[in-house]
């Protein structure tokens, strides 16, 4: 089995515990050698400041290639495209654009009277920058809000052809839905890749509710598993070996890149990477 390229979500430290907690993280995964590492944009523009400052610190400390997320809601056109203006003069490349989601309980997406309207306005508009390498999100459960299944594969050309590169997917389960997927993305006439997000199962009725906000399909074969494996408290094991079940089962289907969801716990992570013959790339010179 070849091994994968791989890259990493974190999200921005609102503490100082928060603080050491994702450079711990990042020191633990950053041997894994991965293709970039990403920050989070907190729901309804809420972490503007700590992402922004997150992304700072790690591009300058870390010597990662780092992707900024950013979101159109709650700012208008111009505070958005300053953030962006800043990523770009500090030297930060990658950006992962999206249309976001307002904060809980605010209903659904309304977007700023100045504000960019959806996702691909804001594509469009880092993309006449020339100065990022674009990333999107996809659903190949179905984003909530997608009339249908065609319907969000048109939009997701609609992103593509606004100026995005690559798509980064919404974490599933099976790997068949997201062969379905690739097959109708690329049916559609998207030639962009298609990067699976993979879930790490840290926390199984957290990952529940996610699911549900997010549109994400939980097998009964998973629900299962993790009634008996927690009835026998080993869920960690059960939790390496679905996530490295999935991730292998991608890889024979031609999978070469992975995105994980680390929410800042880079144990279960690391462990499937390794699971996957991922090892920390040692510099020889280090080691003499
Ligand atoms: P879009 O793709 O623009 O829209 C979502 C769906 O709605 C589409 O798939 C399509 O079916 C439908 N749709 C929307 N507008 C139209 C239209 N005009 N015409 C037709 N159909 C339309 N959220 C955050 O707040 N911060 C983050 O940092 C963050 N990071 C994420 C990273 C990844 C990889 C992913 C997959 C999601 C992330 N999200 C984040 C969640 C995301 O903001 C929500 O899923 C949001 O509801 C949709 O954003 P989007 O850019 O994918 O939306």
């Amino acid at each position: 089995m070849s091994t994968p390229d791989i890259s990493f979500e974190f999200f921005p430290p609102q503490s100082l515990e928060a603080s050491f907690r994702l450079w711990d993280t990042v020191q633990t995964l950053a041997p894994l050698d991965p293709r970039f590492v990403s920050v989070t944009y907190g729901a309804g523009g809420t972490t503007r400041d700590l992402t922004r400052d997150a992304v700072a610190t790690l591009h300058k400390n870390s010597g990662l290639s780092v992707a900024a997320h950013l979101t159109c809601v709650n700012a208008t056109r111009d505070e958005t495209l300053i953030i962006a203006h800043d990523y770009a003069e500090a030297g930060v490349t990658d950006i992962v654009a999206l249309r976001g989601d307002p904060p809980k309980g605010a209903g659904p997406f309304r977007a700023h009277p100045e504000g960019f309207a959806s996702s691909v306005e804001l594509i469009a508009a880092l993309a006449d920058m020339g100065k990022f390498n674009i990333r999107v999100g996809a659903y190949p459960d179905l984003h909530p809000e997608a009339k249908d299944a065609q319907n969000d594969i048109d939009w997701l050309k609609a992103k593509i052809d606004a100026g995005a590169t690559e798509a980064l997917t919404q974490f599933f389960f099976d790997a068949e839905t997201f062969f379905r997927f690739r097959d109708a993305c690329e049916k559609a006439g998207i030639d962009a890749p298609i990067t699976p997000g993979i879930l790490p199962i840290e926390n199984w009725s957290g990952v529940q509710n996610f699911a549900k906000r997010c549109g994400a399909h939980v097998p009964d074969w998973l629900i299962n598993a993790f009634e008996k494996a927690t009835r026998d408290g080993r869920e960690d094991l059960l939790a390496t070996a679905v996530c490295t079940e999935l991730c292998s089962n991608l890889i024979d289907g031609g999978v070469d890149k992975l995105h994980f969801y680390t929410l800042n716990r880079p144990e279960l992570t690391r462990d499937v990477c390794f699971a996957l013959g991922i090892v920390p790339q040692v510099d020889l010179q280090n080691v003499a």
